[in-house]
């Protein structure tokens, strides 16, 4: 049977862990956070990463940021010398390209085989097992994880080499930041002027202004259920990690030297919600409360 190894247990690695679990592979999970390994079902808490990378066959990691990829792979504490040479390593968290070659690199240097997957879905798509995997790395590497996206996931894409995947999410991130900017926008103009966003929503659902947002993530209070903006903008796709895939964006679009004006008006967009709302730990459909009067600031759950 295979072993899997799983480190960072928070809202999507958790109940990915716990899917694979549930599949009935043997699972060894650690996170920094004692209280999420224990509340993993189906799994085997470890205490150390180390022990959580040792005889398995996959290591699969899914943690905030590129440098706690770095911390958690290279250098003397690192599990890439915890390892055997067999071990097939997926990151799934959506890092900056840079690490994300640098750490498969040194994996290739150690003889192991690294994919770069970070997910879209978001934490009902990590619940579910529906997640789609966007993934950078060799096609044989990517054949060896399938059985493993399958059951965490719905959809698969092979990006491209090695940091692809990471490139790939990095673009429709950024997308998904100026469709729900400007999806709150129109709303709020509507609003002002005196429309229903109920009914101005689904004129521009089956018009040409019809987008994703407005399918399914509607970001007025009260227009569409289950969403965050029916619940106050709690759970959902963090501000704090909108603003730090949006800082990815630029940051690679610094290296290639394109040109991303509106991917860099949504980062400020955020920033200013951020910084005048406290709004980091809500969703990034908050990003309404920054147009106008229309939706009530008192709402938001941090203030
Ligand atoms: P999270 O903050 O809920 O979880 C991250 C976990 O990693 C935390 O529990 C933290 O304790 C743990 N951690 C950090 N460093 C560690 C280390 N060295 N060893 C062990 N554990 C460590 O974040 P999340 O929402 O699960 O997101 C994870 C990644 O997935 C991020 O890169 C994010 O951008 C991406 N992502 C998130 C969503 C979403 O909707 N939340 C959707 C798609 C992609």
């Amino acid at each position: 049977m295979t072993k899997i190894g799983f480190v960072g247990l928070g809202n999507m690695g958790g109940p990915m862990a716990q899917n694979l679990g549930g599949a009935g592979y043997e699972v060894k999970v650690f996170d920094l956070l004692p209280e999420l390994v224990a509340g993993v079902g189906g799994t085997l808490g470890q205490t150390s990463a180390s022990d959580t990378a040792r005889e398995v066959d996959v290591f699969v990691s899914m943690l905030p940021a590129g440098k706690h990829v770095a911390g958690l792979y290279l250098g003397d504490e690192g599990v890439l010398q915890h390892l055997h040479p067999e071990t097939l390593l997926i990151d799934c968290s959506t890092i900056d390209v840079v690490t994300a070659q640098r750490v498969a690199k040194a994996a290739q240097d150690a003889g192991l085989d690294m994919l770069d997957a970070p997910v879209s879905g978001g934490t009902a798509g990590a619940q579910k097992g529906t997640l789609t995997f966007i993934v950078g790395g060799a096609a044989s590497a990517v054949e060896r994880a399938r059985p493993l996206f399958d059951v965490m996931g719905a959809n698969v894409f092979h990006a491209g080499a090695s940091g692809a995947g990471q490139i790939a999410k990095i673009c429709n991130n950024m997308l998904l930041a100026i469709a729900m900017a400007g999806t709150a926008e129109a709303l709020a103009l509507g609003v002002d002027n005196g429309l229903e966003p109920g009914v101005l929503s689904e004129i521009m659902k089956q018009s040409s202004g019809g987008n994703w947002v407005l399918n399914v993530y509607n970001p007025y209070p009260g227009v569409m259920e289950g969403v965050p903006a029916s619940r106050g903008y709690e759970g959902g796709f963090l501000v704090d990690l909108m603003t730090k895939d949006l800082s990815l964006a630029m940051d690679t679009a610094e290296q290639s030297k394109s040109s991303v004006p509106m991917g860099g008006l949504a980062k400020n967009l955020y920033r200013i919600h951020e910084q005048l709302h406290g709004a980091g730990r809500l969703d990034f459909s908050s990003i309404q409360q920054l147009y106008g009067s229309a939706v009530d600031s008192g709402s938001l759950g941090s203030e």
